[in-house]
């Protein structure tokens, strides 16, 4: 049985956000619900990427929606949160696709580009005419990025790059891939480079056998003696830090998304529990056990909407720390997870099959769970806030 999302708003949530962030927030969720909802099963049983969606969401102005200038929607931090929060209500591939492409292709070119490289990508990125890709993380160094073997080497007015990404969304997508590399002349240092994918050398392979974010491309990138002009480099990325820069972005709308996601399995176990009938012919959600689960989510969800919401008051007045974010995203993706397994728990045997969203949700939150800083490395993010010692 198809149940139609209602929205979730237990504390009057809305009272705290503007006329301008519900409209974003509303226009958002009919998106959503017109082109992502019916197909999002289908979809996501096939492994395929909804590609006619990319040029809508252009139009709607979800690329790089934060960003000032270059055709972007100069939306504030919340408002773009708040579109993170509906697109995830629909699944986290299509959020992720949307947060590599702002967050982690758009936002670096942004803040560390010249100007040449604005005004090639950023347009045409803001429109959905080109896609972009972040190769950070390698086969040898996930949660350890410094460890990258990935090497640039200056030839000339060239740099020659050699290395292997792997688990990068978009990868065989993508028409540029910031690539993270040592660079030989630097001392080793981390710089970020705009690599055009149909250079010779560059080759993107699809990660296939998924079983979380179907509907979303995963690529492993190799990198044999692929050249590039000089001025492909990124020329104010600067270290590793600047590679963590683009994380903290991506990272803030993640935090945003898990409550979408929660919110979707929340309402839909609701839904489900009122009319599905067990014992003396009673709604399960007649039943303490199930109303203490129905409680737990709507809780934890109310704590984390406020959590994510002071977190982008904050970062709207450029006051969030990376740690502010660290909790953000580590509490609301654990906080989904756990709500997609409770509500998979009341759904019962209908749990497990897609006619429901609630097990393609609780997949999907694995590997939100796992990308973009584990919820382990957001403890040592924050435990060493707290105590001033690396525990790494
Ligand atoms: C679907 C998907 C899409 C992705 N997209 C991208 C992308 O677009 N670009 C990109 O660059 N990367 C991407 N990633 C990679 C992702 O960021 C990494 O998977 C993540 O950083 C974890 O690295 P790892 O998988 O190598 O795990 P590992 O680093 O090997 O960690 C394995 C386990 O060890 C734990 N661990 C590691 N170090 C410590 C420690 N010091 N203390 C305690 N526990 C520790 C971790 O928490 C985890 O539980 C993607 C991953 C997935 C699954």
């Amino acid at each position: 049985m198809a149940l139609k999302f209602r929205g979730v708003d237990f504390i009057d949530f809305d009272s705290l956000l503007s006329e301008d962030e519900i409209l974003v927030r509303d226009t958002t969720r009919k998106f959503v619900e017109d082109n992502v909802i019916p197909g999002i099963e289908q979809w996501n049983r096939d492994g395929v990427f909804p590609r006619e969606l990319v040029r809508p969401m252009g139009d709607l102005g979800f690329y790089g929606a934060s960003l000032k200038g270059y055709g972007c929607a100069e939306m504030s931090n919340v408002e773009y949160g708040l579109v993170m929060q509906e697109l995830e209500r629909g699944d986290s591939g299509l959020r992720s696709f949307v947060s590599v492409q702002s967050a982690l292709v758009m936002y670096p070119i942004y803040a560390f580009g010249s100007d040449e490289q604005k005004d090639r990508w950023l347009p045409a990125m803001a429109k959905g005419e080109k896609l972009g890709c972040f190769g950070l993380t390698e086969p040898d160094a996930g949660s350890n990025p410094g460890a990258m073997r990935t090497r640039a080497r200056k030839d000339g007015n060239e740099y020659v790059l050699n290395g292997e990404k792997m688990w990068i969304t978009s990868g065989s997508i993508a028409d540029v891939a910031v690539i993270w590399a040592k660079v030989d002349d630097e001392d080793g240092k981390v710089r970020g480079f705009l690599v055009e994918t149909d250079r010779p050398g560059f080759k993107a392979v699809d990660v296939h056998g998924k079983w979380s974010l179907r509907a979303s491309v995963t690529s492993s990138l190799s990198l044999q003696d692929v050249r590039i002009p000089a001025a492909n480099i990124l020329p104010k990325s600067d270290g590793l830090k600047s590679a963590l820069m683009c994380l903290n972005q991506a990272r803030y709308g993640i935090a945003w998304g898990g409550v979408g996601a929660a919110m979707a399995v929340y309402d839909c176990a609701l839904q489900y529990s009122q009319f599905r009938k067990q014992f003396r012919d009673q709604p399960i959600a007649s039943h303490q056990m199930v109303q203490e689960k129905l409680v737990w989510m709507i809780n934890e969800i109310s704590k984390a909407q406020l959590l994510v919401l002071h977190v982008g008051r904050l970062k709207d007045k450029s006051k969030a720390a990376h740690y502010h974010i660290s909790m953000a995203k580590r509490n609301n993706v654990a906080m989904a997870l756990e709500c997609a397994r409770m509500a998979r728990d009341i759904l019962g045997a209908n749990g497990i099959a897609d006619e429901y969203p609630v097990f393609r949700h609780m997949a999907n939150l694995e590997s939100v769970k796992t990308y973009e800083g584990t919820n382990d490395v957001h403890t040592l993010i924050i435990g060493q806030q707290i105590t001033g010692i690396d525990a790494f």
